[in-house]
């Protein structure tokens, strides 16, 4: 047994700290990002954020929402092939919409089946998904689907601490998804006690990605889940979060998938992890015995449309911007600096911006 003594940090225990800057306005900050990738040959460019590959957030209805607004959809992974033919007659932005799978046997049957229909060119991003990205198995995974996908841009996860992220990236993903726990509907560290804080992850992984390049370009992180404000978002790409991906954010609006529920007066849209029981009966039709659910149920307050979200999160970005003196979010990272703070301070002014 052994202690780690060093303190690491969530996205609660830090804030930014202001800097003279020589900005006139908000419109000053772009959020549109470039990449080129250390494996794939693509280029991408668009706003760096995108949906979790959850069942409430990551569909075809939020992807043709989103696309226009340069923000990725990463699909869930229950949609059957035909589904996929239906939804590609009318769709057609590859850059903004994400193909997921995970490692067993039936998620490669059917990327073999989208392959050869030739589904897979209707994406530029394939996402291979564990819970728990330190399996062995998972890297071989990787491997395999990269000698299969030679051009997308792979994007593998989660894992939270920098060697994962580099063996990850040796073999074969484009981008590293970082996360183990912080997601709101997820309860990995009530259930197994295993977890990394997610600032602290999303700060780690990302300087042993950027460590990785070649002239392509570097290896990249995503920082998924925990995201309960656009603070947090803000904080993510300060900390050198090439992407952020989120559940409970684009969640409980018009868009979002999940029954409208009505409650004490009140209306909800459902939000359920992608291990919850919910999750595991719906797309398997029985929870597997050997599994405790990692995942629960959640009601959303419903928040009308989208829009007001989108608003909201690039008001709130092209502000940090303003106040870090950072005219682009590739900036953000170098014009950050964190000031440990008393979590019970930022929790406290926290349950005031939701209104509870
Ligand atoms: P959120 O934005 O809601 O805080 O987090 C979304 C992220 O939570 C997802 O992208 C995924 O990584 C993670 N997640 C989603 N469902 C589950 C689940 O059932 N269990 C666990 N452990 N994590 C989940």
């Amino acid at each position: 047994m052994r202690i780690e003594e060093e303190i690491k940090l969530d996205y609660s225990d830090v804030l930014l700290r202001p800097k003279r800057s020589t900005m006139t306005s908000r419109k000053d900050v772009n959020l549109e990002r470039s990449f080129s990738f250390y494996h794939s040959p693509k280029k991408w460019r668009g706003i760096p954020v995108m949906t979790a590959n959850m069942a409430t957030c990551g569909t075809f209805e939020m992807a043709a929402y989103l696309a226009p607004f340069k923000i990725i959809t990463t699909l869930h992974k229950y949609y059957s092939i035909e589904q996929y033919e239906e939804f590609f007659k009318n769709f057609d932005a590859p850059d903004y919409i994400a193909y997921t799978l995970g490692i067993r046997d039936e998620d490669f049957a059917h990327l073999a089946q989208m392959k050869e229909r030739n589904l897979l060119d209707k994406f530029s991003f394939i996402c291979i998904d564990v819970p728990n990205g330190y399996l062995e198995r998972f890297l071989e995974k990787i491997r395999e689907l990269r000698a299969l996908c030679p051009e997308h841009i792979i994007i593998a996860g989660n894992v939270v601490t920098n060697e994962m992220t580099e063996e990850i990236i040796l073999n074969g993903a484009d981008i590293v998804k970082v996360g183990i726990g912080p997601g709101s509907a997820c309860t990995t560290r009530r259930m197994t006690g295993v977890g990394y804080p997610q600032l602290s992850a999303v700060i780690e992984c990302a300087d042993a990605a950027h460590g990785i390049n070649n002239e392509g370009g570097n290896g990249l992180v995503i920082a998924d889940g925990g995201q309960q404000f656009p603070s947090c978002v803000a904080k993510a790409f300060c900390g050198g979060a090439d992407f952020n991906m989120m559940g409970s954010l684009f969640s409980g609006y018009d868009q979002s998938a999940g029954n409208l529920v009505e409650k004490n007066g009140k209306k909800y849209k459902e939000y359920f992890g992608s291990s919850s029981n919910k999750a595991m009966e719906e797309f398997y039709g029985k929870k597997d015995k050997h599994r405790a659910s990692e995942g629960r149920e959640v009601l959303m307050p419903y928040k009308g449309d989208l829009e007001n979200f989108l608003q909201d999160l690039f008001g709130a970005l092209r502000s940090t911007g303003t106040y870090i003196g950072a005219s682009k979010i590739k900036e953000f990272s170098r014009r950050a600096t964190f000031l440990r703070v008393n979590r019970q301070l930022t929790t406290y002014l926290e349950q005031f911006d939701t209104g509870n």
